[in-house]
This record gives structure tokens, sequence and C-alpha cells, in this order.
């Protein structure tokens, strides 16, 4: 039995004893950062709570799922509800077409919908279709895209631009990664380039519109436009990745801010509105290739699971474009207050944001245009800043290389949290 009095670093201590790293995904293990994660307790609106009852201000919000914050009764009642009915019946059931339906009244590229049960498997079930329905074997990524683990996209680039790719990751045989071609985000040159001499066997180009993974990158439009232009011209399926921006950024997610339209969008996170899930869908024609209509392959025990289906569709059907409004006014608000600490400590930062993702740049003059640029922040600064918040009880991702996510339960009083957390570290002359 765990005592409440027992500490996250006797916690850490147990937990590595029998899970790896003491942690079930790596980046909450605060390797980047150093020191103890803080073990949750509960979480309500848009604080986590530790297991010693302090509150944090959430500014990872499960990795974006979270756009309601932790409304934790309303998703006890619909859960309660589905409960009750059946956790899993592993046959059709109507809130699927419902889901599908919705996502499709959302995102109109989304004619077909599969749904699955992560991110990792969204991206990697899309790739599959796009190789079988082009029936050719290459795949153009970006570097400081993260796409999930599966095999093919644990790639990085090899010493020159088109040369094979290397696996990042022990375990991913080079024959895994031979087909994956890692490209420079946002770099125009190298993509015309590499259709020019690749074209014909290019099945897919897969990007994180809205990167969310190196910190947040934006695409230029520029290049996403050309991006879309190639692919049409070659006859390769483009692949937004939006597991991160989809439902965060807007009603529509990245493609309705760009106003592109993918042949495939992967999904995630917020469609499952904090249980496991992932979905991938696009033009009809692509979808009817997976199986059972079609040869492409694809299955899922839990897939469509009702009680992620129920708690994912609530959460589509509140949202609006209002919401988008108010939350980016949050995130505006937020990214203000957070430059207060480069405006009265001299030290430098900056911000970016889009709807609810927002970026903090550590010791950048702009906000960076790709992983060469994001590597550029001072690691150091971050640790300082980011043990300085959570010590006054705000939660940035530990990562200077991640995202921050904010919710519509990001009210007044949060805001009046975070300032007050930024004033006393102001006074307090920690940061210089
Ligand atoms: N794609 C993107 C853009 C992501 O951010 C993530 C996870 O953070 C994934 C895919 C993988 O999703 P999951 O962790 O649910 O497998």
């Amino acid at each position: 039995m765990t005592n409440i009095q027992t500490t996250d670093k006797e916690l850490l201590a147990r937990a590595k004893k029998v899970i790896p790293g003491g942690v079930n995904s790596p980046v909450r293990s605060f390797k980047s950062v150093g020191g103890t994660p803080v073990f949750i307790d509960r979480a309500e609106g848009a604080y986590l709570y530790g297991r010693d009852g302090k509150a944090y201000l959430d500014l990872i919000c499960s990795w974006g799922a979270m756009i309601f914050g932790h409304s934790r009764e309303e998703a006890a009642e619909i859960l309660k509800e589905q409960a009750l009915k059946g956790i899993s019946f592993g046959a059709p059931t109507l809130a699927e077409i419902e889901m599908a339906e919705q996502v499709r009244s959302m995102m109109p590229s989304i004619q077909m919908l599969r749904m699955v049960n992560s991110g990792t498997e969204a991206t990697m079930s899309a790739i599959r279709l796009a190789r079988g329905y082009t029936d050719r074997p290459k795949l153009i990524k970006f570097n400081g895209c993260y796409h999930g683990h599966s095999d093919s996209l644990l790639a990085q680039a090899g010493s020159g631009v088109l040369s094979m790719s290397n696996p990042s990751s022990p375990g991913v045989p080079p024959e895994m990664v031979k087909h994956t071609i890692n490209l420079e985000f946002n770099d125009q040159e190298q993509l015309k380039d590499t259709f020019a001499k690749e074209g014909k066997n290019i099945a897919a180009v897969i990007i994180e519109p809205i990167a969310g993974n190196m910190n947040l990158v934006p695409a230029d439009q520029e290049f996403l436009q050309l991006m879309r232009e190639l692919c049409t011209e070659h006859g390769a399926v483009l692949i937004f990745d939006e597991v991160m921006s989809g439902f965060r950024v807007a009603l529509g997610g990245a493609q309705q801010i760009y106003g592109i339209v993918p042949d495939l969008t992967c999904l995630g996170k917020v469609i499952g509105g904090g249980l496991p899930v992932g979905g991938f869908g696009g033009k009809q024609q692509i979808m009817e290739q997976l199986a059972p209509v079609g040869p492409v392959y694809q299955a899922g025990t839990l897939s469509g699971n009702p009680m992620v289906i129920a708690l994912g569709l609530h959460t589509l059907r509140k949202l609006d474009a209002n919401f988008y409004s108010d939350l980016t006014k949050t995130g505006e608000t937020i990214t203000n207050i957070v430059m207060r600490l480069a405006n009265e400590t001299g030290i430098k930062i900056c911000t970016d944001q889009r709807g609810g993702m927002l970026g903090i740049y550590y010791n950048l003059d702009v906000p960076p245009k790709n992983l060469q640029e994001a590597q550029q922040q001072d690691a150091d600064l971050f640790k300082k800043i980011f043990f300085a918040l959570l010590n006054e009880g705000v939660h940035l991702p530990p990562s200077h290389f991640e995202a921050c996510f904010i919710s519509s339960a990001h009210g007044t009083e949060e805001l009046a949290k975070l300032t007050t957390a930024i004033d006393n570290i102001i006074a307090s002359g920690q940061l210089g």
C-alpha cells in the first residue's frame, strides 16, 4: 500500500523497479529537465493535483487531449451511462456512424473515417493505405515532426539530402526505414528536388501542418501549398497529421487555417476526450481501399470502442467557432503574461500561438522555422524557468521541444495564478 506521505522521489524509485524509467511514455520522466516528475493524484478544471494536494496550473492538458480541461463530472456521467449499456461490443454501433458524420461535418476533407486506438496507429495505417493505394514504396517526412513510434517513422536523415534514412531507434532494422525520406521542415527547394528525382516512387508525404513536437512550429503557407501541388502533380497522397492540431487550433484543424485539402488526415487526442484514441480518414476513393472493402489490411479489437466514442462525440459536439476565438484570446493573454519574464528580467524569450497550442522559445529572437532553429534554444534557460514555474504551481510540458496546451477551463482565476507566479519569479531575482 502507498501511504500519501510517500514522496514523489520514493514513488519514482519504486516505479523504476517495475516500469522502465518509471513511466509509461518517455516524456513524462522529466529526463530532459532532470529531477522527479510530479505524480498526479487527480485533476479538475485547469489544474492537476499532486499527491500532497498541491495544485498545478496545467499547461500540458494531457498533451493536447483535454480541450475543456478536466471536466470530471460531465465525463463521469457520460462514461457511466455508456458503461451501464456496455463497455465493449466488438460489433458496429450507431454512435460510430455519428462520430464519422460529426468529424466529416467539421473537417469536410474526411469523407470517410476509420477509428483506431492511438495516434501511432492512425499514422501507421494511413501510410500503409497510401502505399497500397499508390502501389509505391517511398514516404517523405520532415525533421522535427513526430508521427508516433511505428518502425518506418523512426527514421532520421542520412548524411546527405536524399540519402537513405537511418533508424532513429535500436530495434528498427535499416530495411524498415529505407523508403523513408527525411527532409527539412519548411524547405521548399528540398521538397521540389526530391519530387523531381523520386516523384514516381513517392507514395505519400506526411506532415504536422502545425508542428507541436519541436516546440510550436507552424508550416509556411507557401510550403504547404507547394506540397499540395507536388502531391497532386505526381500522384502522391498528402497526409496531414492532425493528431495534435485537430480540433485544437481551429474547428476544422490546421487544414481549415491554411485552406489546404489533404488526401488523408490523422486524428487523435481531442477526438477521444482524454481516452485512448486515434482515427484516420479522407477521400472516399482512397479509404475504400481498406479492408473489408479493399485489399489494404487494417483492424482493431477495441477500435471504435463505445466508451471512447461516447466521450469523443460529446466533446466534438460541444465545439464551435466561438470556442476557438475564446481559446485564442486566452492563449494571447497567457503569452503576454509569459513575455513579462523577458521584458522585466532581460532574458530572451519569444512566443507564438495557434488556437489552443502555444510556443514559448528560450533564448531565440524569433520563433523557429524548423528543427535546426528549434535546437538553438537554450536548454538551461528552459530548465530554470520550468522549475521556477513548477515551484509556483504552474506545470509546463517538461521539454523545450514540446508546445504548451491550454483549455477552456483556463479562465480569469487561472490567468491570475499565472500572473502571480510570474511576478514572484521576477521579484525573486532567480532569473537574473
Ligand atoms: N502524431 C502527432 C502529431 C503526435 O503529436 C502524436 C503524439 O503526441 C502522435 C502522432 C502519436 O499519437 P499517440 O501518442 O496517441 O500514439
